[in-house]
């Protein structure tokens, strides 16, 4: 199949840059990256992939000695290579900036966690897809029997409600998978500042495919994403992708409000029949109720309000402070 390696090497082996997000990884880091780099070997001497691969660590701003590493690393090899954000912008942003690094220079990226816990074997399935025609290779987790119950539970609820609100996500795939160059720079006119990749990444098209794979657990450190934060990458994720809350509210406020205007004139009703209306507690009840559900309403329009006013200001979504490859000069935004 011609692919667009050929016309960047004339080999007929695709680039990859296998794409990892860093943060405060000290302790998972040394354990890790070798296994990235016995895999990168291993495909581009099976003759899969260019032995110009790379593997590029994105630190995200961190607190520990991760970027030291990634340092050394890039001193000990040739395959490793790193950048390092200006400061701390998250997951989805550490991403996008390696995705955006590689677009011009390689042909295929994967983009995964750097704590181990998905399968790096199946990386060679994903070059296969691609190899067959798919421009995104989604990596998909076959079982969730390493989670708890309240995480298989919120996980499968969360997917549920997203596709019910017209996302479309695929189910039980993270931020494991391989993009071409070329959905890479479709996706470079994706402007927003609130990126949600799993979201995004189908509106761009292109053919897919699925590859499975087990989650493992972390090979140490700890996850950056308990409860908390986890409710408020779901509040985003869903008010980045859906406008579906909005048409939500106002049904309930409709129904309400119906609802009110109906014992409005039961209230009429039973006046006019000289039967008073006891009870004032119920009354409270009622506004409290009311009060409650306007107060949401006006939370949910405020935050995409608020979105819009993030988004109308352009701000770069990452900026790059340092390269491996190159010596310290001034980086740039995007
Ligand atoms: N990460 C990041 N910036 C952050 C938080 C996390 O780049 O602000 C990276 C982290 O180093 C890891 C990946 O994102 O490679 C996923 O994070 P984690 O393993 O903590 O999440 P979990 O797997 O528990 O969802
Ligand atoms: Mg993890």
């Amino acid at each position: 199949m011609a692919r667009r390696s050929q016309m960047l090497e004339g080999l007929g082996k695709p680039i990859l840059w296998i794409v990892i997000p860093c943060y405060n990884e000290e302790e998972v880091l040394p354990v890790t990256a070798p296994l990235f780099l016995q895999r990168i070997k291993e495909m581009s001497e099976s003759g899969k992939i260019s032995n110009k691969s790379r593997i590029l660590f994105v630190n995200d701003g961190s607190k520990d000695r991760t970027w030291e590493l990634i340092e050394e690393l890039s001193k000990s090899d040739e395959h490793y290579i790193g950048i390092s954000q200006s400061r701390n912008r998250g997951h989805q942003n550490a991403v996008l900036a390696g995705l955006m690094e590689a677009r011009d220079v390689c042909d295929i990226t994967i983009s995964i966690d750097c704590d181990g816990q998905d399968d790096i074997t199946a990386m060679d399935k994903m070059v296969d897809a691609y190899l067959n025609g798919a421009e995104v290779v989604y990596g998909v987790r076959s079982s969730r029997d390493t989670d708890t119950f309240f995480k298989k539970f919120t996980a499968e609820s969360f997917y549920k409600l997203l596709n019910w609100m017209g996302a479309e996500v695929v189910y039980n795939h993270a931020d494991y998978r391989l993009l071409s160059s070329r959905v890479l720079n479709e996706f470079a006119d994706f402007h927003e500042v609130n990126i949600y990749l799993r979201g995004l990444v189908p509106l761009v098209g292109f053919k897919s495919a699925t590859v499975y794979y087990e989650r493992h657990e972390r090979l140490a450190g700890s996850s950056h994403y308990p409860l908390t934060k986890m409710l408020h990458l779901a509040f985003d994720g869903i008010t980045s992708l859906s406008i579906k809350p909005i048409s939500i509210i106002t049904g309930i406020g409709t129904i309400v409000s119906f609802i009110g205007f109906i014992g409005i004139i039961w209230a009429i009703v039973v006046a006019l029949m000289g039967k008073g209306v006891s009870g004032w507690a119920s009354t409270v009840c009622i506004i409290l109720f009311l009060g409650g559900i306007q107060l949401i309403s006006i939370g949910v329009i405020g935050t995409y309000i608020g979105k819009i006013y993030m988004e109308s200001k352009h701000r770069p979504r990452y900026i790059i402070s340092e390269k491996t490859w190159e010596p310290y000069e001034r980086h740039y935004k995007g």
